[in-house]
Formats: structure tokens, sequence, C-alpha cells
């Protein structure tokens, strides 16, 4: 092949790989499109009852199926790696301890920010419960019963190792995995062999993920148009200033919060981070799942911002276990609701109360849809909330975890950045070529 040809092949592969990216954006807005028209202009009925539990649902969840069939091999061996690749156990603690203070902190600012709009918007004044169709609570309370802080902090040690990875619970997978890798350190060069076998079983849960993103269009479609037939737009009227306050909690917490946390702790320009980023949202939107956007979001940090996956490997699939700033931010609002609407009166003490729970909530909530609902009961039970607020914000909240699994996965990457900067694992060089600007087309040219 002449050397022309080389360069229009390659020019080739890169075109067919750029449409991922706006392929699944177009998939988003027709999911959207479809799934609005079915709802207010297709009759009941078996026909639709077959395109959108059916098709849609089948493909839906055949998608966010082989997105969870990858997070735990690929979280275990990309931290048993990246812990195994510090040598200096040193550098380990010190990105380990920055990482747990930093999702913390900011997961307490996220509740504050989330009270105070919450307290200034007053979402559940002038509310008419009576247009509201409470949903059934009985699952979400029979979950609340058995989540206490003690277990949630006690879980985090494995009984058993292998049944942590065949539940998917994923903070003791990380606690083992992290065993794993520093032992691995420790013994160097006696335990070469396993510690070649996990590098190169990592770099086939990498390529199998890249393989599972071409079909990410289809999934995303199918996804959005369930939830849209399904839910419609009048369910959100009665609503309309609880999802505001939560949707600016959010853009606030996202677009400057950590923008200036960016700026101050790691001199970084965020719009031309956010512009290399932004791809990563838009795939966290769709699958509302954090776990199911650690490989993406390991990948778009590592190819797109230079961050080392040294850093990335424990700090993403750790973050998104433990740091759900979004969530937190849903679930102070969700409080300031619920209390104005069943007229609870809230104290200091009840919001001191209610910013230290949900922040071990944030820990509890597996990065999966929903389970912010199910942590949320933790909250409530905390300040004698009564559960029936959840039964209330059950039926719009879909959407709602869409928007808060964005701010979710962007808080990880955020302290992936800095912490990264920090300890010297950034290649600025990356940050900076304005060439590798779309997220998830550079990514899948690995293939
Ligand atoms: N869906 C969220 C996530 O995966 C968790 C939640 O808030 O329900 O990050």
């Amino acid at each position: 092949m002449s050397k022309n040809e080389g360069a229009s092949a390659q020019g080739g592969v890169k075109h067919a790989v750029m449409n991922l990216t706006k392929a699944i954006l177009l998939a988003l807005a027709l999911g959207l499109i479809c799934g609005v028209a079915i709802h207010y202009l297709m009759p009941a009925g078996g026909l639709r009852d077959g395109l959108v539990e059916g098709v849609f649902y089948v493909i839906g969840q055949g998608f966010i199926r082989l997105l969870q069939m990858l997070v735990v091999p690929l979280v275990f061996c990309s931290i048993v790696c990246g812990a195994a690749s510090i040598a200096d156990l040193r550098t380990l603690g010190s990105v380990g301890i920055k990482a747990l203070v930093w999702y913390l902190l900011t997961t307490a600012v996220a509740i504050c920010i989330a009270l105070s709009i919450g307290n200034l918007i007053n979402p559940g004044l002038g509310v008419d419960m009576s247009s509201m169709v409470s949903s059934d609570v009985s699952s979400i309370t029979e979950n609340a019963s058995n989540t206490s802080i003690a277990d949630v902090l006690l879980n985090i040690i494995p009984k058993n190792p292998i049944g942590a990875m065949a539940n998917g619970d994923m903070l003791p997978v990380i606690f083992f995995a992290l065993m794993v890798g520093i032992v691995i350190s420790l013994l160097k060069s006696r335990v070469e062999t396993v510690h070649r076998f996990f590098d190169q079983f990592n770099e086939i849960m990498m390529k199998m993920t890249s393989m599972v993103m071409y079909v990410a269009p289809f999934g995303v479609f199918c996804l959005l148009a369930r939830t849209f037939a399904n839910i419609g737009f009048e369910a959100f009227l009665p609503m309309v200033k609880y999802m505001g306050g939560v949707l600016i909690a959010l853009a606030v917490q996202c677009f400057v919060v950590y923008m200036i946390l960016m700026v101050v702790f790691a001199r970084i320009n965020p719009l031309a981070w956010l512009k290399k980023f932004w791809s990563v949202m838009v795939f966290a939107f769709t699958t509302a799942s954090s776990n199911a956007t650690i490989p993406l979001n390991i990948e778009t940090l590592d190819r797109k911002i230079g961050v080392d996956r040294t850093i990335s490997s424990f700090t993403i699939p750790l973050g998104a276990t433990i740091n759900m700033d979004g969530t937190a931010i849903m679930q102070g609002v969700a409080v300031v609701f619920t209390a104005q609407l069943f007229g609870v009166p809230m104290g200091p003490v009840e919001y001191a109360t209610v910013i230290a729970t949900a922040t071990l909530a944030s820990i509890g909530t597996a990065g999966v849809p929903s389970v912010g609902l199910i942590t949320l009961s933790m909250v409530f039970n905390s300040v004698g909330l009564p559960l029936e607020g959840i039964g209330l914000i059950m039926g719009i909240d879909r959407i709602l975890d869409m928007c808060r699994t964005a701010v979710n996965i962007t808080g990880d990457a955020v302290a992936s950045t800095v912490i990264a900067k920090q300890e010297g694992y950034l290649d600025l060089d990356v940050l900076n070529d304005k060439g590798s600007d779309d997220g998830i087309e550079d990514y899948a040219e690995a293939l």
C-alpha cells in the first residue's frame, strides 16, 4: 500500500469511528422523540406493549447487561494493575487518602448546595398533593430496614471475595483487588507471571469494552424511547419545581464547584477539560449507571486528558462506587421537598443529620440506575420524614437519575485529574492536544 493509500485508509477508519459520538447523540434525540410520540400518539395495547416492553426493553437492557458484564472483571483487573504498578506504597497511600477525602468533602458540599437551593426554591410549597399519585414504596421500605451505617462500613471487608464478585458488590471487590495489587508490588519478581496475567486480562477487558461501544447507539435509542414512552411529559408537571431545584443544584456542582476546584488545585483550563470530557457525561446520562461508565471514563481520561491509568484505574472505580455527588444533591432537594410537603419542621440539627447521612448514603449507593432512591430512605429515616415522599418522586426519577449520574461520574473524573496532576501522573501534552477533543471516537479507534 502506498503512503497515500495508507493515509486515506486511516482517514476512512477515523471517519467511520468519528460517527460514533454523533451516532450516540442522534440516537439520544431520536429515542426521545420516538418515546414521546409513542406516549401521545400510539394507542395502548398489544402493539405498543410489544414495542416498548418487548423490543425497546430487550435491546436497552441487553446493552446495559453487556456493560454490566464488563464491570467486575474490569474493575478488579484495573485496580490490581493500578495498585501493582504504584510500586511505592507511600504514593498509593497518598492517592488513596486524597481520593477519599476529596470524595467525602465534595459530597458534603453537594448536599449543602442542594439544601440551600431547596430552601430558596421551596419545591414543596403550594404543590397540590391530590394531583400526584403515590407509587408503591414497599420495595424501598424493605430495602431501607437492612441498610445501617455500621453495615455500610463493615461490608467494605468481604467475608468471601469470590462471593462479593459474584454479587457485584463493588466496595469489597475494590478492597480485595487493592490488597492483591499491593501484595503483587511487594513480592515483585516472585509473582511476575501473575502480574503479567492481570495486565493482559486488563487489555482483554478494554478491548471488549471498545467492542460493546459499537452497539451503544442502538442501546441508547431503546433506553430513551422506552423511558419517554412510559413517562411522557405530564408526569413532570406537578414536580416542575422539585426537578428544577435538582437540576439547578446539579449544574452548580458540575459547572461551578468542579470547575473552580480544577482551576484552584490543578491550574487546568476547565472549558478545555469539559470539551474533552462531555461525551462521557452524555454516555452516563443515557445509561444512568456510574458502573457502566467506568471503562469509558478511564479510557477518555487516559487518551484525551492525559490522566495516567495508574491513577484513574484506582480512583474511577472507587469514585463510581462511593462518590455520588449528583445523588446526594437529589437527596438534599428531596428532603426539603418532602419536609415542606408534609409540614415536617427542619432545623439546624436536622440539616446537619441530613448532611452526614447523605454523605454516608452516597458511599452506600451502588453505581446502577435508581439505587439513589433506595438509599434516600436511609436519609429520610434519619430525620423522621415519611417514606411516602419517595413514592411521590419515584415516577419521574429516571430522568433525574440520568442527569445526576452524569454529575456523579464528572466528580470522579475531576478528582482523578487533580490527583494525577498533583502526583505527577498527568500528561499535559495530551491535555493540550486539540486534535483529541471528542471522547468516544478515538476510544473506539483502538478496535
Ligand atoms: N444511577 C446513579 C449512578 O449510577 C446512582 C443513583 O443515584 O441512583 O451513579
